[in-house]
């Protein structure tokens, strides 16, 4: 039996703080995508009317039962026209659920990092992509916790081409630039809205572990976001990656970001069209990853629940259920 826990209404004073008996129940009404009649309720301070849908993330969806599936669809690597056939509907169906998806993907991570304090230790690393054609390159570090696997963070950046090119390429390159004007390179920035993120996320006192390879960036931008606490360990990246490697579990993460999202794969006909939407797509992984899939195949425990931020595993229909979009207000997610 669904009981309001607050008036959905962001305005009401019962929205903020709700005295018991704030509502009254007020019949049902049949939703022609539910098989199950849906509660109504009023409010006593601001007299509106609600419903259980008002608190779903799925209210106003024409097609709420494609949800779980399309987050599924969307780390299994495969494009977007291939998840509509499968799921047998229109392409723009399946590219609004996605923007839809990544919004609910960042509010619920957010809520959950809000409450937490991440002891550490982390670990830093650039992926490399591009949007659109290989003349437009992109950067994507990753902040992982180390021992869980939970992923932080994750930023997109433009970079310029660069590595060797054939005077043919260094002539495209030219005309590209000559069209589009030369493309900026923001590692930086994109470096440091990830480790950002850990002057909230981080447990308040001891030091604020970071390992990574030895790009001097990352030292900088550390002591300038953390301070005295940043403790930065480095390893050589040109070490063999295997198991060994202290990086392994950055290395690993990234690899199977590479796995789960056709837009990363190497050569692929996949490619993202704006680095935009690769963020989108980062931070639907990333909830996927987080809260729904084990840390190995075997163990089956989700890297949230081994940091303690959830008491167990959620299938796909539980983190995509109720509206994260009240920040600390937001229903909480299942017991
Ligand atoms: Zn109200």
């Amino acid at each position: 039996m669904f009981i309001p826990i607050r008036c959905p209404h962001t305005h009401c004073p019962a929205h903020r703080d709700p005295v018991p008996g704030f509502f009254v129940r007020q019949g049902f009404y049949r939703p022609l995508c539910r098989s199950h009649p849906v509660p109504r309720f009023r409010c006593r301070v601001c007299r509106r009317g609600f419903s259980r849908q008002t608190f779903r993330a799925d209210r106003r969806q024409k097609k709420p039962s494609i949800n779980a599936a399309c987050l599924d669809l969307m780390v299994a690597c495969v494009g977007m026209r291939q998840a509509a056939r499968v799921l047998r509907v229109a392409r723009r169906t399946v590219e609004r659920r996605f923007a839809w998806l990544a919004r609910q993907a960042a509010d619920f991570q957010a809520n959950r990092l809000a409450a937490a304090r991440l002891a550490g230790p982390f670990q830093l690393d650039e992926l490399e992509s591009f949007e659109a054609n290989r003349y437009q390159p992109v950067t994507v570090p990753v902040l992982i916790e180390r021992r869980s696997l939970f992923i932080v963070a994750t930023a997109v950046g433009p970079l310029r081409r660069k590595g060797r090119l054939s005077p043919q390429q260094r002539l495209r390159r030219a005309e590209h630039e000559a069209r589009h004007g030369r493309r900026p390179s923001e590692s930086r920035q994109a470096v440091r809205r990830v480790l950002g993120s850990l002057r909230a996320a981080a447990a308040p006192a001891g030091p604020v572990v970071l390992e990574s390879d030895e790009k001097p960036l990352y030292g900088r931008l550390g002591r300038e976001l953390l301070g005295k606490r940043f403790a930065w360990r480095t390893h050589s990246a040109s070490a063999r990656r295997d198991r060994r490697n202290p990086l392994f579990p950055i290395n690993h993460t990234n690899a199977r970001l590479r796995h789960f999202l056709a837009r990363l794969r190497r050569r692929t006909w996949c490619v993202t069209k704006r680095r935009e939407w690769l963020q989108a797509h980062l931070g639907i992984a990333a909830l996927w990853s987080n809260f729904c899939r084990g840390i190995t195949n075997r163990t089956g425990t989700t890297p949230a629940q081994a940091l303690g931020m959830v008491p167990r595993r959620y299938r796909p229909e539980e983190v995509l259920g109720w509206r994260q979009d009240w920040g600390a207000l937001s229903p909480p997610p299942p017991a």
